[in-house]
């Protein structure tokens, strides 16, 4: 059985004393459980701090981007190497806010998704399609090929390691989820594809989130589903009461 993951992603959110004092009062209340690994994705500024804080907790950190150079003249990025060199041990890759406002392409995705791997750091590589592309019946090639690209040149043993946030932007903050049918179809649709490009077992094995306005409410639902294997979460992420009761949904059979 595939582990659940469950992500949050804190987007640009929280002081540097809310982000410690969120760590501080759930880090020991998610449980150690083969059923779902848990993951909070602070604004990097915060991630050495929250490595320290949950040390020895079941609570993963990881970080929304990074850059794929190990280092160099790039103002502003940060390094693969530098995330492992904190602890960190896990990156959003592609998310459709990076897309849209900072000019993340299927090429750059792919690059970082190389460079989260040669320093064994889990990528949780973003897809989705806009409600545009969904409205002319386009969302599975979209994602398909956005999935093609990312896993360029990746072996089947990493693309195995890595997990899929399948994530449609109409439902990113709006408080519109797809159905639980729906996000199923198309986390299907990525099982399948990467079927193709490797083998069944890598299809069998990869993780694949939904994400898109998944709350307490709505996530048990979501978790039913054959391909749905875990959620990336923004707003609801962000108070300690609400991720636990996600994590709580995430360990149950
Ligand atoms: P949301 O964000 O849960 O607030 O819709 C999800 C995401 O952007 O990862």
């Amino acid at each position: 059985m595939r582990k659940r993951i469950i992500a949050g992603n804190w987007k640009m959110y929280k002081s540097l004393e809310e982000a410690k004092s969120f760590a501080n009062e759930v880090k020991d209340k998610v449980p150690f459980t083969e059923r779902v690994e848990a993951v909070i994705c602070p604004p990097a500024l915060y991630l050495s701090e929250l490595v320290q804080v949950t040390k020895g907790s079941a609570l993963g950190i990881g970080a929304q981007t990074m850059h794929d150079a190990k280092e160099g003249a790039f103002t502003g990025e940060i390094s693969p190497a530098m995330l492992v060199g904190i602890g960190a041990g896990y990156v959003v890759l592609g998310h459709s806010e990076r897309r849209q406002y900072f000019n993340e392409t299927d090429a750059s995705v792919n690059k970082k998704v190389h460079a989260a791997f040669e320093y064994q750091l889990t990528p949780i590589v973003c897809v989705g399609e806009s409600l545009e592309d969904r409205e002319s019946g386009k969302t599975v090639d979209l994602v398909a090929g956005q999935v093609k690209k990312a896993f360029e040149g990746i072996s089947p043993e990493l693309a195995a390691k890595a997990v899929i946030a399948y994530e449609p932007i109409w439902a990113i903050g709006t408080g519109k989820t797809a159905t639980a049918q729906d996000a199923n179809e198309v986390c299907g649709a990525i099982r399948t594809t990467i079927g193709e490009l490797y083998t069944e077992n890598v299809a069998d094995e990869i993780r694949i989130q939904y994400g898109g306005s998944v709350k307490p409410d709505n996530i048990e639902e979501l978790l039913t589903m054959e391909h749905i294997d875990g959620a990336l979460v923004g707003g609801a992420s962000l108070e300690p009461a609400s991720f636990l009761k996600l994590i709580e949904a995430g360990a149950h059979e």
